[in-house]
């Protein structure tokens, strides 16, 4: 269900279409229960998802009312999503994405800086944003 909200949108502003998100409208993505409301929710926070359709912003609401699955980032492997750290969690990676990087890594050798910036040119070729994940020269030096 995920993947279907992170396509990009287009909205029409009545001169062109507009690059959007379902973040800039508003929508939170409920964990724990199925997608259902729950009786203790967390206030929604922004979590940068990295997808093999590009990088969005997605909103999550965790659960707060399950004593032993309320460790977020269970709820977040729940929903198919591979949280980069398992406190404050502001960056998340979709399975699909990271099993289509094991695949071109084994069959192409693929690098992860090479896919990084695939994935950071889907979502905004022209590199008009942000880049949403500083990747330091540093970490390519041996
Ligand atoms: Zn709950």
């Amino acid at each position: 269900m995920l993947l279907i909200l992170l396509k990009q949108q287009k909205l029409w502003n009545g001169n062109f279409f507009e690059k959007s998100s379902l973040h800039a409208v508003g929508l939170v993505v409920k964990l724990g229960h199925d997608g259902r409301q729950c009786v203790v929710p967390s206030p929604p926070q922004t979590v940068q998802v990295f997808d093999i359709t590009g990088v969005h912003k997605v909103l999550i609401e965790y659960c707060n009312c399950q004593s032993q699955s309320t460790l977020r980032f269970v709820q977040l492997l729940h929903c198919q999503l591979f949280p980069s750290t398992i406190k404050r969690i502001k960056t998340a990676y979709t399975f699909e994405m990271l099993n289509t990087f094991q695949e071109l890594s084994l069959q192409g050798k693929t690098m992860i800086y090479d896919f990084y910036h695939t994935i950071l040119n889907c979502s905004d070729p022209l590199h008009l944003e942000k880049c949403p994940v500083f990747y330091s020269s540093r970490l390519c030096s041996v």
